[in-house]
């Protein structure tokens, strides 16, 4: 394909008839062929709807011309439910699983004129930050396949990358879309919460959980993000506040932003990961971007509080799995069986290793004897972080920090140390502590070739600012124009 592979281009291609919906469609089946065998983003890829969905898109084109994502490949993280084809966390529980719905997200991007072409990997039930933890095997990075592509997203991170779809929608509760995306190059966005629609996400923490786009540029995240944002009556939580309109957003402007820096979380950031960050700052102070140091005095314990809240609210979310309602059921062993024995061996059988630490973790943390002393601590710690980002952003526009202390590390390196993976969360966490959006953008690459991450948090509900500044850093640092060798 001629194009760049954006869904601005493509999406022009298509609404002037340059290209039918129909060769755009062949064109990513075909890639996703050859490619994802050496990557595993996919957990099933749906030919036939896709196909399906295009040539409805090909016969709509001139009523259609209208809609957004007109004819745009696109791919659904396998956390969020989808009708016509299996949903399964990447977990053993689920399998067998088809939702009897489409999920708000999902509805609201094939209205939109998007062609799902498949479903992506994950860490079961979104919870690890390497996609390791899948019942499906792990995803590879494309910048390096002896690399984890990141977590739990990671094969919606991978696909992106490797130009396997333009836009993968994803689920973000710790950082989720933002650390793949930082560890693949791409852009990664976690809106507010309250923004998208969560009907049809499996939930994992309910406090914290977020979905949101994965693109190539920061204008493609803008605009996926018009088509999912916005109140839908089947989640109580999503507010009713009207999407930017992005045509007072983009092209960004960094003129004027005050951008605050933490610099004092930073110590222990990887040498090659501070130079790329100190970089970019020095791109947006050259278009006239004003940098200031900021305090986020409680941001030391965001991990600790972020791991309980996270786990307590897992270990309610996923009482639901018990062989009954949803998927897999433990087979008979021979042994009198009672119902609880059913429940045991289903969730012993069907759950993975990390999964089950958490459903423990979080049980603990809510137990009767430990409840104040854990739990209601972690939230009045989760509190004074929600203040410290409050006063910084009395004083600042947007705040940027990396989005990983490290570049991708390697597969295994972290999965037997829980704690050294978790610790790794360290700049994504407060966004889903205290709600705000924030977005992971390209920011160079190591000197082994691998991708770097920046990060900006905004205001509650101001994700314009994230596209306005993300688009002025992009225009001077298109690092999205370099391919992983892999994937040419
Ligand atoms: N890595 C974090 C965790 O393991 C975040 C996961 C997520 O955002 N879904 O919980």
């Amino acid at each position: 394909m001629s194009r760049d592979g954006t869904v601005s281009s493509l999406h022009s291609a298509i609404v002037d008839g340059d290209i039918t919906a129909a060769e755009v469609c062949e064109t990513y089946l075909d890639r996703i062929g050859s490619v994802d065998v050496h990557l595993n983003a996919f957990t099933v890829v749906l030919h036939d709807l896709a196909r399906a969905q295009a040539e409805e898109v090909d016969r709509m084109r001139d009523a259609w011309r209208e809609r957004a994502l007109l004819g745009i490949p696109i791919t659904i993280k396998d956390v969020i439910c989808t009708r016509d084809s299996p949903t399964t966390a990447a977990s053993r529980i689920l399998a067998g699983f088809h939702s009897p719905y489409d999920a708000t997200v999902v509805k609201r991007l094939r209205s939109a004129g998007a062609v799902v072409v498949g479903k992506t990997n994950c860490d079961e039930f979104a919870m690890g930050s390497s996609t390791e933890h899948s019942a499906y095997g792990p995803t590879y990075n494309p910048w390096s396949v002896d690399r984890i592509p990141g977590g739990s997203s990671g094969g919606a991170a991978a696909a992106v990358a490797a130009r396997l779809a333009p836009v993968s929608i994803a689920s973000d509760t710790g950082g989720s879309i933002r650390q793949p995306a930082g560890f693949c190059g791409v852009v990664g966005l976690k809106p507010t919460y309250g923004r998208v629609s969560r009907y049809g996400l499996l939930a994992f923490a309910s406090s914290l959980d977020q979905i949101g786009p994965m693109t190539l540029t920061v204008a493609d995240a803008a605009r996926v993000f018009c088509v999912i944002a916005g109140r839908d009556p089947l989640d109580a939580t999503t507010a009713s506040q009207p999407a930017p309109d992005l045509s007072r957003t983009l092209p960004g402007d960094a003129t004027g932003v005050t951008i605050g820096v933490p610099y004092s979380v930073m110590e222990g950031v990887n040498q090659e990961v501070r130079s790329a960050f100190d970089t970019a700052l020095e791109v947006l102070t050259q278009r006239g971007a004003r940098m200031v140091d900021i305090n986020l005095p409680h941001m030391a314990y965001a991990i600790p509080v972020y791991y309980l809240v996270a786990p307590a609210e897992a270990s309610s979310n996923l009482a639901r799995y018990d062989g009954v309602r949803y998927g897999f059921r433990a087979r008979s062993d021979g042994a009198r069986e009672d119902l609880e024995r059913m429940y045991n061996r289903t969730r012993d059988e069907g759950f993975g290793t990390e999964v089950k630490r958490r459903i423990m973790l979080g049980t603990y943390a809510l137990s009767a004897g430990y409840y104040d002393e854990y739990y209601v601590k972690a939230q009045r710690v989760r509190s004074l972080i929600i203040e410290d980002y409050d006063r910084a952003f009395e004083t600042v526009d947007v705040i940027a920090m990396p989005t990983t202390p490290t570049p991708a590390f390697h597969l295994r390196e972290h999965v037997d140390n829980p704690l050294a993976m978790y610790l790794g969360d360290i700049f994504t966490v407060s966004a889903n502590l205290t709600g705000l959006p924030a977005i992971s953008v390209p920011a160079g690459f190591t000197a082994d070739k691998l991708p770097v991450g920046l990060q900006f948090l905004g205001r509650a509900f101001d994700e314009a600012s994230l596209f306005r500044v993300g688009d002025a850093y992009e225009q001077d640092a298109p690092w999205w124009r370099t391919e992983p060798a892999l994937a040419v």
